[in-house]
């Protein structure tokens, strides 16, 4: 068989085998041996990494959209240096993800703009790479989308379908007051992965405020009660990033407004807690 004929086939086995990236760089693979340039084993080598490279950045990109991930955000990418009371070991440890297998939830408190949503997308993206299922969603859009489900008769399906989730990621609670009934709702949602499944919440207000987010104090406290048992929570006490190039032209009576309240668990839920040392991080386990 001649030269060009085994080529051929090679390239009809590569279509057969649905390996369209090996196939685009065979010429180029194939000249670099000719030209000596490359072995034979680094060819078949190249071949097969940038085909399986191609697959899994593929199949990353397709589990980010599936996790709604709203932007695509990296460890790498967080300056930690300019979050000086944000322990880096911590938020590192965490990109472990054996807070998904012991099924715990992870807070991020902090004022607007100190890497909240960025470190929580971050450590979704770390967990779809792991072949984790992940689902990112604001408080607000999961309270809407279970009063709609509750509304049409669905409410036990919509519970069960953000239970498959391996990693449920509820982004801003406290900027917005909850819809009447939606405490109610989201308690129920929270009860029902409790111990099953991983969650991250971030929020700029200190848990004793959660009855006033929730428009309900029974109804924090359950739910709290939930999600401060099996926790590590993450204060961040930072300026925002956001505003880095413009902190003087902010008054300082809306810095101050934007910082979390210093003392973040409320005095009666502490039998079962520890409150953060440092302001830093700490497990709170029960
Ligand atoms: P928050 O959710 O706490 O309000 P974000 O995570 O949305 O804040 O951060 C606001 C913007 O600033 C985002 O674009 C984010 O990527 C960026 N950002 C925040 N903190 C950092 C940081 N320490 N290093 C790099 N980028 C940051
Ligand atoms: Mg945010």
């Amino acid at each position: 068989m001649s030269a060009s004929s085994v080529i051929e086939r090679v390239k009809t086995n590569l279509v057969s085998l649905k390996m369209p990236r090996a196939l685009e760089i065979l010429d180029v693979t194939l000249r670099g041996l000719e030209r000596g340039e490359i072995s034979a084993l680094d060819a078949i080598d190249a071949l097969l990494t940038e085909e399986l490279t191609m697959r899994e950045n593929r199949r990353i990109k397709m589990a980010v959209q599936m996790a709604k991930l709203s932007a695509i955000k990296t460890l790498a990418g967080f300056d930690f240096a300019f979050q000086p009371s944000l322990d880096k070991n911590r938020v590192l440890a965490l990109a472990g993800l054996q807070f998904i297998n012991r099924a715990e939830a992870v807070h991020l408190i902090g004022p607007p703009g100190t890497g909240k949503t960025h470190l929580s997308l971050a450590l979704g993206v770390e967990a779809v790479k792991a072949g984790r299922s992940v689902y990112f969603s604001s408080l607000a859009d999961i309270v809407a989308s279970l009063a709609k489900a509750e509304r049409d008769g669905a409410l036990r399906e919509r519970i069960r379908y953000y239970c498959r989730f391996a990693l449920l990621i509820v982004d801003e609670i406290g900027y917005l007051p909850v819809t009447p009934g939606g405490g109610n709702l989201f308690f129920q949602l929270v009860n029902a992965r409790y111990e099953k499944g991983a969650m991250i919440l971030t929020s700029n207000r200190g848990f004793a405020e959660w009855g006033e987010i929730f428009g309900d104090s029974v109804v924090a406290t359950a739910l709290l009660d939930r999600l401060l048992h099996h926790a590590v929570v993450i204060q961040i006490e930072g300026s925002s990033y956001r505003l880095r190039e413009h902190a003087d032209l902010v008054p300082e009576t809306i810095r101050h407004k934007t910082q979390a309240t210093a003392n973040p668990i409320p005095p009666t839920l502490k039998r079962r807690s520890r409150p953060p040392k440092d302001g830093g991080a700490d497990h709170v386990d029960g």
